[in-house]
């Protein structure tokens, strides 16, 4: 028998949710490319982008981050990337009361099509460089607290805590997944923690 440790490779599936217009496409691009592009134009459906991380000596992650469209009309299409999804970042938008009223809903739909207790949630009050909020940090932290969400503040256009939102919420999908889906390859001294299936469908933007 090896007395190697062994290594872990984590595959993930991650969803951005929330109203159009929170900054989800913003928090997408500041995490993988660090930029941010004022007036991001709008995701029709949903699209994707893979982000891969190493944890330690032993493990990395490989993270598919799906994009998806806010817009009511949408949600029906949304509900699709909710399947096999390992964690979901709810974004609303510090400044704009409707898109925090409105978290209700999705974490409705999040309870409808989803098994809450396997999947790890993080709510995301992002445009804190707004001089102005409706929303502030303590109503919004009840609101986690209420709700067993992990909560942060974020700016896409300064670039705060973005890096730290998606780090919480990787720390907690392991910590909730591990020893679960896990496929050991006995020759490699490799386990696999894998992803569930993935529907490629990357849509074009518009607007
Ligand atoms: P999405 O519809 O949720 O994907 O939102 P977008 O990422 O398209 O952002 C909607 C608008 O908000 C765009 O004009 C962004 O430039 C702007 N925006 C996104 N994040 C921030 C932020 O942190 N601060 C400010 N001031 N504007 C932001």
């Amino acid at each position: 028998m090896s007395s190697r440790p062994s290594k872990v490779f984590y595959q993930f599936k991650l969803i951005l949710l929330g109203d159009s217009g929170v900054g989800k496409s913003s928090l997408l691009s500041r995490y993988m490319d660090e930029e941010f592009v004022p007036n991001h134009p709008c995701t029709v459906n949903a699209d994707f982008k893979i982000k891969a991380m190493l944890i330690d000596e032993f493990s990395s992650v490989q993270m598919t981050i799906w994009d998806t469209c806010g817009q009511e009309r949408y949600r029906a299409i949304t509900r699709g990337y909710f399947k096999d999804a390992h964690g979901i970042i709810l974004v609303y938008d510090v400044a704009d009361k409707r898109s925090f009223s409105d978290l209700d809903i999705w974490l409705e739909e999040i309870k409808k099509n989803t098994v809450k207790e396997d999947i790890s949630i993080i709510l995301v009050g992002n445009k804190i460089d707004l001089k102005y909020r409706n929303i502030n940090t303590e109503e919004a932290e009840n609101f986690a607290k209420e709700n067993n969400l992990m909560y942060c503040e974020t700016s896409c256009k300064e670039g705060r805590n973005i890096e730290m939102a998606f780090d919480m919420i990787t720390k907690d999908i392991i910590k909730k997944q591990n020893n679960k889906n896990v496929i050991e390859n006995k020759d490699n001294n490799v386990k696999v923690v894998k992803e569930r299936e993935i529907k490629r469908e990357k849509e074009v933007s518009c607007c």
